[in-house]
């Protein structure tokens, strides 16, 4: 099982999480909305060991199962995940509920797109990697709703990590985390960030080659 401080301590050990030390020669991230945050998580690195995914479907399956409104047990669901980066874990919980799997992708404009079609009714429930303010679950949806507008795409969304203002963009939704680590990450603007101040460089966090910058010992 990977939970709570479990998971906490893995992704850790794994330098797969960092929190800024507030040395200036280690730079910061800047993040897909602009912002500067003082931590960074990165699940797809931390997903390239299987047993890791494997123990998060696992742990998630068994959140679900306790959930009061969802009915894990009785109910059949097809599992969907955002992007590329959700496809691991979505993939996984899928499998050890039997159900169907799809995934979106980014189309020609960045936002994602699904290729899958849905029957009326299909009973959906979207399961991500790190959840923040909800940007590509909100583009998810869309997407889903696009293909078919009669699906039931379920009010909670299970996730790894919850981040900085979890699902703000989807204020109906509920967030289901195995690692909620909503108030351990600052964002600043640009011009107000403290570690700008510091010295410390902002450089962004998608970048490739930028995390290993992130961790390194400096
Ligand atoms: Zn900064």
């Amino acid at each position: 099982m990977l939970e709570g401080t479990i998971l906490k301590d893995a992704l850790l050990g794994s330098k797969n999480l960092f929190f800024h030390d507030a040395l200036k020669e280690r730079p910061h991230p800047i993040l897909r909305s602009g912002l500067h945050a003082t931590a960074a998580v990165n699940i797809r690195r931390f997903f390239e060991e299987t047993d890791y995914v494997k123990a998060a479907a696992k742990t998630i399956k068994k959140m679900l199962n306790r959930h009061k409104t969802l009915q894990m047990r009785s109910q059949y669901y097809t599992f969907v995940g955002s992007g590329s980066s959700s496809v691991t874990i979505s993939y996984e919980v899928a499998k050890l509920y039997g159900g169907r799997h799809v995934f979106t992708d980014k189309g020609p404009d960045g936002t994602q797109i699904c290729r899958s079609d849905f029957r009326d009714g299909e009973r959906i429930l979207l399961v991500e990697d790190v959840e923040t303010r909800g940007t590509s679950s909100k583009e998810t949806i869309a997407a889903i709703l696009q293909k078919n507008p009669n699906v039931e795409i379920k009010k909670s969304i299970a996730c790894v990590v919850a981040w900085h203002d979890p699902l703000e963009l989807l204020p109906e939704y509920e967030v289901l985390p195995l690692l909620d680590l909503s108030g351990h990450m600052n964002t600043m603007e640009e011009g107000e960030c403290t570690l700008c101040k510091l010295g410390s460089k902002a450089i962004p966090l998608k970048e490739p080659g930028n995390w290993a910058k992130f961790i390194k010992d400096y």
